[in-house]
């Protein structure tokens, strides 16, 4: 999936922002002979090209309509296919006219002139991606996405003929998507890792602060007020006063937790990491370091291995100063003491 993010902010449900807790996935196309995504999303990010109408879904009321999607799929200035996620997911959209909208996350496909099998085997298989992506980000099944037109056949979504009326003229259907969907969720199970998630409750998604492969770094990541799920929503941890080390966070800013790039026990760890831009937080969400000079990437790996003494000036791995640690070996270590 080629995906990229361009919040309409101008656009009406974006602004009253009403709640979603995603129960299923709406498929629409747009009616309307036009690929290209400019046409829908905008302003230009220098891979969309220039709309000069400006009429593209981020106006509040996009031609004069209270309407909007999740995301779009269509081409790019340069003709690749992408997508675009132009409202957070866990916001409603006003895709479908019916109860719909409480419920479902939805995309819009761009309509060509319905005569090219080559574009829509291209935004057919991005479409794919994406429902695999949401599906596993919101533990839904190929069973939860239908198209507006399976919408109308149940009562959840207004008389459109969309995407069935374009899919079947080239033997593409909404059955052999979710066929796809369900293979690509059953491969990715193949290796999967369970994850210890730490939100304030399960059912309320967009206050996670964190995924874990290991469960005692998501009691350790878990702050006052946050518990620890696991992947079933089964409760396991509840912060507890004092009883995990302080943590020092490095972030762009305290609230922007998802800019989170390490938490560390040792404040010159967290400082050696803390490159421009970022600043250092305590538990309390009270800034104690922000970098005074130009402060890159390379940097601040050299200066942590550093303070963790791992590596000389010169770049060498010397742990006990008698040459004999090898680097995987400083890995390892470096990679304990944080
Ligand atoms: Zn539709």
């Amino acid at each position: 999936m080629n995906f990229h993010r361009l919040y309409a902010t101008a656009n009406k449900c974006y602004v009253v922002g009403n709640k979603l807790t995603p129960k299923g996935i709406m498929i629409h196309s747009t009616g309307a002979n036009n690929p290209y995504l400019k046409r829908y999303v905008g302003p230009d990010d220098g891979l969309l090209g220039t709309n000069s109408y400006k009429n593209y879904w981020n106006n509040y009321q996009p031609g004069g309509q209270s309407i909007c999607c999740h995301a779009f799929i269509g081409k790019l200035k340069d003709g690749t296919i992408a997508t675009y996620q132009i409202l957070p997911w866990n916001y409603q959209a006003w895709h479908c006219g019916r109860s719909g909208n409480q419920t479902h996350l939805s995309f819009e496909i761009c309509e060509d002139g319905l005569n090219d099998k080559n574009y829509l085997d291209a935004v057919y298989h991005e479409a794919i991606d994406l429902c695999i992506y949401l599906c596993k980000e919101f533990g839904l099944s190929e069973k939860d996405i239908l198209d507006h037109h399976e919408g109308n056949s149940i009562g959840i979504a207004s008389n459109h003929g969309d995407v069935a009326h374009w899919w079947s003229l080239f033997g593409y259907s909404m059955d052999g998507l979710r066929d796809e969907v369900k293979k690509g969720l059953s491969k990715t199970n193949e290796n999967h890792v369970a994850l210890y998630v730490v939100r304030k409750d399960w059912s309320d998604i967009s206050s996670q602060i964190g995924a874990y492969a290991i469960l005692d770094n998501a009691k350790r990541a878990c702050l006052s007020g946050y518990k620890v799920f696991d992947e079933n929503g089964t409760e396991i941890y509840e912060y507890e006063d004092g009883v995990y080390p302080e943590l020092y966070r490095v972030r762009k800013s305290w609230d922007d937790y998802r800019s989170q790039i390490g938490a560390f026990i040792n404040l010159d760890h967290a400082k050696a990491v803390c490159v421009t831009g970022y600043k250092v937080y305590d538990e309390n969400g009270k800034m104690v370091y922000s970098p005074e000079k130009k402060w890159k990437a390379s940097d601040a790996r050299h200066a942590l291995r550093q303070s963790a003494g791992l590596e000389t000036d010169t770049g060498e791995y010397d742990l006990n100063g008698d040459g004999k640690t090898t680097a995987a070996e400083a890995r390892q270590i470096l990679k304990n003491t944080l």
